[in-house]
């Protein structure tokens, strides 16, 4: 078997256990380097999608080498390198191509020159509805939020060619807002004369009743089909409003055409959002769908002695490490407790301790509130999120689509209330434990087998959280 052919096979592996739209942005441009030792080379086009690869596909790649190769396979590894590079120097397969140079080829920013003042650049920025706040340079990267970060960095170097749309989605407070107005704040530096847009779904979706009911369609149009980049924010509101969504599909579809960047945010991904039409679901994953997740606690540490920075507000590492530790559901949450710490110490003129930022943040309930996460709360936020009722959840039908959040509820309430598997049961309109357990032991494992299952799992428990 050539590399060429077992490299197809693995794709062809890979291609039945990820999404469409993910096959096609991270598996072109891949192919295998070499094979040496029974250490295969993959070639990537660039250092996003090797961190691509490395973190999310690299169990399956080498689970289906190594089942369709004889030869063993001790280990893969990814390296930057494009294909007619490679085939250039390849005389043998087995015979390395030279690496491009390390440097994220895809992602970095130029630097733009300095000709305008850094102000006026801002002050349009705003203008164009984007805060000040939101740039690169005061956004923290840690590992759930790299890949959003490298994608951002890509649309915004080479707008409408790379990656469109560029959907990023996650839960409430994670930076998806930050870094959507990140990248149109960089476009404006490379670029003063881009005209961008910036709104949110609402304002959107009231602009168009607005301009239908006032018969200024035209105006709408004009104004949503001229620009450069076109930011929506939390698409996921377009969920059951069919008007909108059609002019929003037309709206998409125009921009596309003319390689205008597009960017959008929603709290879940293209599919997951009930009630939109297949045509703009399938439209919103045709580009580059990346995801955020909560931070990690190096990173909350990292963001609040930014922010301390900000503020000029010196914090001692051990009470940062404190709030961080105490504060880990999302970043807005996590600005929000500093700001009430600080704003307690400044008003009593006295130095932040360990133990009076415990009194700040149980004060005002700003610490973890996990003790709130019932099992008829997990019913709630299940059946909302996938738009179900409570009593079909509970109820006796065996659809896959009731089935599937049934088990999902289960699960949640064993992990996060430690309910007895009886107790569950019960919950669950009166079910068998071994129903309970059964569920258990399911969600278990698909979580570490499909992508969307863990998507749906983690997203509800940032709605279980932050409610
Ligand atoms: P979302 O749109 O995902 O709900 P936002 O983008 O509004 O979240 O972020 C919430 C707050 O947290 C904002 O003030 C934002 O600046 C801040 N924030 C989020 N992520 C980061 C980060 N990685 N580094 C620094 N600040 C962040
Ligand atoms: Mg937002």
């Amino acid at each position: 078997m050539s590399p060429q052919e077992l490299w197809d096979a693995v794709l062809g592996e890979l291609e039945l256990e990820v999404s469409k739209a993910n096959f096609h942005s991270w598996c072109k441009d891949t192919f295998i380097l070499s094979m040496e030792n029974n250490v295969i080379t993959v070639g990537v086009p660039n250092d996003f999608t090797k961190q691509w690869f490395e973190k999310k596909y690299h169990e399956r790649v080498l689970k289906a080498l190594r089942r369709i190769r004889d030869e063993d396979v001790k280990r893969v590894i990814y390296e930057v390198s494009s294909k007619q590079k490679a085939s250039a120097v390849q005389a043998s397969p087995t015979v390395k191509a030279p690496v491009e140079k390390k440097e994220h080829p895809t992602v970095i920013v130029q630097k733009p020159a300095q000709e305008k003042p850094p102000e006026t650049t801002s002050e349009k920025g705003v203008a164009f509805g984007l805060s000040p706040r939101y740039t690169f340079d005061n956004f923290i990267v840690g590992k759930k939020n790299e890949l959003a970060h490298a994608a951002c960095l890509a649309a915004a170097d080479k707008p409408g060619v790379v990656y469109n749309p560029l959907f990023i989605y996650g839960g409430v407070g994670l930076g998806k807002t930050h870094l959507m107005q990140a990248v149109g704040h960089s476009v404006l530096e490379a670029r003063p004369d881009a005209k961008l847009l910036y709104v949110t779904c609402e304002t959107f979706t009231n602009e168009y009743i607005k301009a239908v009911g006032e018969g200024g369609a035209h105006q709408f149009k004009e104004k949503y089909r001229s620009v450069d980049v076109f930011m929506v924010d939390d698409v996921q509101f377009l969920a059951g409003k069919e008007g909108t969504q059609e002019e929003f599909f037309h709206t998409f579809n125009f921009l596309q055409q003319y390689n205008k960047q597009i960017i959008l945010t929603s709290d879940r991904p293209p599919r997951a959002i009930p009630t939109i039409e297949d045509r703009l679901a399938s439209r919103f994953e045709g580009g580059m769908t990346v995801d955020v997740g909560p931070p990690d606690l190096e990173t909350r540490i990292a963001i609040i002695d930014q922010k301390c920075k900000e503020k000029n507000y010196p914090l001692e590492p051990e009470v940062s490490q404190f709030i961080a530790s105490n504060v880990q559901n999302n970043i807005r949450e996590l600005e929000g407790a500093l700001n009430r710490v600080i704003g307690k110490h400044q008003l009593d003129k006295s130095a932040p301790t360990v133990d009076s930022v415990k009194a700040v943040l149980s004060s005002v309930g700003g610490t973890q509130k996990r003790g709130a996460v019932t099992p008829k709360k997990i019913l709630t936020t299940v059946s909302d999120y996938f738009d179900i009722d409570e009593e079909s959840l509970k109820g006796s039908s065996r659809k896959k689509e009731l089935v599937v959040p049934r088990q999902i509820t289960m699960y949640l309430m064993r992990e996060e209330t430690h309910a007895s598997f009886p107790n569950i049961g019960a919950e669950l309109g009166g079910r068998d434990h071994t129903t309970a357990m059964h569920a258990c032991t399911k969600i278990n494992k698909l979580l570490d087998e499909d992508e969307k299952m863990e998507n749906d799992v983690s997203m509800i428990k940032q709605r279980l959280y932050n409610s």
